[in-house]
This record gives structure tokens, sequence and C-alpha cells, in this order.
């Protein structure tokens, strides 16, 4: 057991499944706190405010960079897309582990800050795989889905600075890899030494 949650991010090119592995992985967990960012786009079918992300209009979005609100915030593909820090912070200081799904340019911001967040890469099992996911889904127009996939192209060139590569190619496969994972990061000295020294 431990006193105080963790932080990983959990970054991949979108259309990867991201989000069915972290449904997955949150699955009857209580001890796993989902940071649910802030964002400038306009709600996917079935996506629910508050839940998937907060909606935010530009302004608002804005103020809350003034407000110094944001962990990290990032422009992807023409939206803005920001962590609200507070609840982060409230969540690992109740000894849960925080989940960040966000790109590679808010995960530098992140490390920068907190050099001891854990980075999670999640790749497709091959490319064809992933265009063939980004098409299916139908949610982005043929021009959108060429720059998810240009952006894509940059962010897997770019993982190998990450400390873990897991490979979606199957949900359950990934989700006891993310699984293992962040069991392993619990198991560092660091984490435990000082309880059974101070237990004497
Ligand atoms: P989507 O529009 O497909 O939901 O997300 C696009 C990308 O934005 C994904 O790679 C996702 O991980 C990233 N993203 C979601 N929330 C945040 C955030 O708060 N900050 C940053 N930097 N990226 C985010």
């Amino acid at each position: 057991m431990h006193t105080m949650g963790k932080t990983f991010i959990v970054s991949g090119p979108s259309g990867v499944g991201k989000s069915t592995v972290l449904h997955a992985l949150f699955e009857g967990r209580d001890d796993l706190y989902f940071s649910v960012s802030a964002t400038t786009r306009t709600p996917r079918e079935g996506e629910r405010d508050g839940v998937d992300y907060h909606f935010i209009h530009a302004d608002r979005f804005r103020n809350m960079i003034a407000e110094d609100a944001f962990l990290e915030y990032a422009e992807y593909v023409g939206n803005f897309y920001g962590t609200p820090m507070r609840l982060v912070d409230e969540a690992m200081e109740q000894g849960k582990d925080v989940l960040l799904d966000i790109e590679i340019q808010g995960a530098m911001q992140v490390c920068a800050k907190r050099p001891e967040t854990v980075r999670i890469f999640i790749a497709p099992p091959s490319w064809k795989e992933l265009e063939r996911r980004l098409t299916a889904r139908g949610t982005d127009s043929p021009e959108k889905v060429q720059k998810r996939l240009l952006r894509a192209q940059v962010e897997l060139e770019m993982a190998r600075d990450y400390d873990y590569f897991v490979v979606n190619d199957t949900v359950e496969n990934a989700v006891n890899e993310l699984r293992a994972i962040m069991c392993a990061e619990h198991c560092k000295p660091a984490e435990r030494i000082d309880s059974v020294l101070n237990s004497k």
C-alpha cells in the first residue's frame, strides 16, 4: 500500500484506442483517478461533459491559462486541451494514482515540472491498423484524418523518450501491461524503503 499517489501519463496517437483501454483499466478501481481535461473542441457523439472532457469555450480556456489553473496545456490539431491542476493534486494527496491522457507537448511540460511522472506510450500494432481505426471511427473528415496521421508519425518518433511502450493489439493485453507497469512503479525502493525503516 502506498500513501501518496503517482502520476502516469498515457499518450498515443488519436485512434489508437486509448479511451477503450483506459475505460477497461478503470473498471472497479476507485484507487485510480482519471484526470478530466478541459478542451475547446466540440463533443463527439456519446461524449459527456464533465466525464470525457470539460467542454469549454476558448475565452474560458484563456482565462484558465491566465489564472495558472493548468498543470499543462497544448494545441492539438486546431483545438486546445489542458489538465486542470487542482483535482490532480487532491487525488494524489488522497493516495490515488492519477492518469493523464495527454499528448506529447503536454507530457513534456508535466515532466519538466514534475520529473517523477511516469510516461507510457500506447502504440497501434501497425501503421495500417491505425489508418483503419481512424477512418472506421467516422467522426473526422478525410482531411482531419490525414492531419491526425501526420501528427501520429511525429508522436511515434518522439515516443523513444517515454518510460514504457505498450502495443494495443488487444485491449486485454494493453490493460495487463498497464497494470504491470503501475504495479512495478510502486515497487521502487524510494517508494517503500522509508516505511520499513521508520517502523523500527
Ligand atoms: P481527442 O480530440 O482525440 O479526444 O484528443 C486529441 C489528443 O489530445 C489526444 O492525443 C489526447 O491524449 C490529447 N489530450 C487530451 N486531453 C489533453 C490535455 O489535457 N492536455 C494535452 N496536452 N493533451 C490532451
